[in-house]
């Protein structure tokens, strides 16, 4: 166990959060800055919330280096509405929308642009049960499209992008949910990046999006005003009354990625975290499979096999007991998945690697 019986928590999402930013949250939860309510309590349109906001985006930008060229929006509807929202907004009629399947994820994002207009596959890498990332040359898109659609990191499959394809002109749109902030990235490569919070930015109920000025002049100007990004950049976020709660919480996590020494350390620290588990699985002779192709794996997501599905189970109810949580895998890969995100610490992935040798020894 870690400090204060704080679990191994490898959930996928919602996520292990900073411990540091717990007990701050905590110090702060019945007074918030002496005004004798929690931040839960105050207004949103008041000078103290407007901080909390400003600020929150003001981290985000410092550091994942975004631009003047971009607008940072604090949503709500979770990644999954921006799978609605991205060909709702610039799906105009006339043009057609690429997708990359890559997972479950990238499919309800193609599910949802179909239902608005024309979208065809970029390329897929279902025929292997999304074990792999295609190659950026076998991707198809037109320089006509209105937009290429990528998902980084594929939760569910433990699949991430190593490098990102150059577009040209055809806007780049990505969900980088389950893999923003945990590595350095270009967001000049990119028009539009969207992200639940749940996964390394803070509780749910926020979803941050990222998009650039000239994709945003692009878009259909006949769109319902909550669905449309115009309402939203307009009116800073607050067109309506925000998940107050999850916009401070996630101001906590960028502040304590910025102490961490910023997203670069935070990666270097990624790589050592899924490296201990990596390597006991090429390690292990056969004992555990990895799901994802070694030049397609995931830093956040660590997906893996054991011989049997009984033996699988033995598994789960060793790790459990021993005081790990989260690591059934998902219903469409069966196994075991490790997530990995920011907030886990080494020490956590250190301890599931000995129980997993350990398990091996005895078991193998
Ligand atoms: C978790 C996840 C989602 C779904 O996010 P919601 O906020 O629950 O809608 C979408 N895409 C990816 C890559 C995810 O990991």
């Amino acid at each position: 166990m870690l400090a204060s019986k704080r679990a191994y928590n490898f959930n996928a999402g919602p996520s292990a959060l900073p411990l540091p930013v717990l007990e701050k949250a905590q110090a702060e939860l019945v007074d918030f800055k002496g005004l004798g309510m929690s931040v839960m309590e105050i207004s949103h349109r008041s000078k103290d919330f407007d901080a909390v906001y400003n600020q929150t985006v003001a981290l985000l930008k410092e550091l994942m280096g975004i631009s003047e060229n971009y607008e940072v929006l604090l949503l709500q509807g979770g990644a999954s509405l921006q799978f609605a929202m991205v060909p709702i907004n610039f799906l105009l009629p006339g043009k057609k929308a690429s997708y990359c399947l890559t997972g479950s994820w990238s499919e309800k994002a193609f599910k949802e642009a179909k239902m608005v207009g024309e979208a065809y596959e970029a390329a897929s890498a279902k025929d292997t049960n999304y074990t792999y990332i295609p190659a950026l040359s076998d991707l198809k898109y037109d320089q006509s499209d209105a937009y290429l659609h990528i998902t980084t990191n594929n939760t569910i499959f433990g699949t991430e992008w190593q490098e990102y394809p150059d577009t040209g002109n055809v806007p780049l749109i990505a969900d980088m949910s389950s893999d923003i902030l945990s590595r350095p990235i270009d967001v000049n490569k990119f028009s539009l990046i969207y992200a639940g919070a749940q996964k390394n930015l803070g509780p749910s109920g926020v979803t941050v999006v990222i998009v650039r000025k000239d994709l945003l002049e692009k878009a259909n100007k006949k769109v319902l005003t909550m669905l449309s990004y115009d309402t939203h950049v307009k009116n800073g976020s607050m067109f309506n009354t925000p998940p107050t709660f999850a916009f401070y919480m996630m101001g906590l996590v960028l502040e304590w990625v910025k102490e961490q020494g910023g997203v670069d350390v935070i990666y270097k620290r990624n790589l050592e975290k899924a490296a201990l588990i990596y390597d006991t699985i090429d390690a292990s002779g056969g004992f555990y499979k990895g799901h994802a192709q070694p030049d397609s794996r995931s830093l956040m997501n660590i997906t893996f096999r054991l011989g049997s599905e009984e033996l699988e189970k033995k598994f789960l109810a060793e790790a459990k007991a021993a005081g790990f949580v989260g690591l059934n895998g998902h219903r469409s890969v069966g196994g075991c998945r490790a997530s990995a995100y920011n907030a886990v610490p080494i020490e956590a992935c250190q301890a599931l690697k000995d129980f997993m040798i350990k398990f091996q020894k005895a078991n193998g």
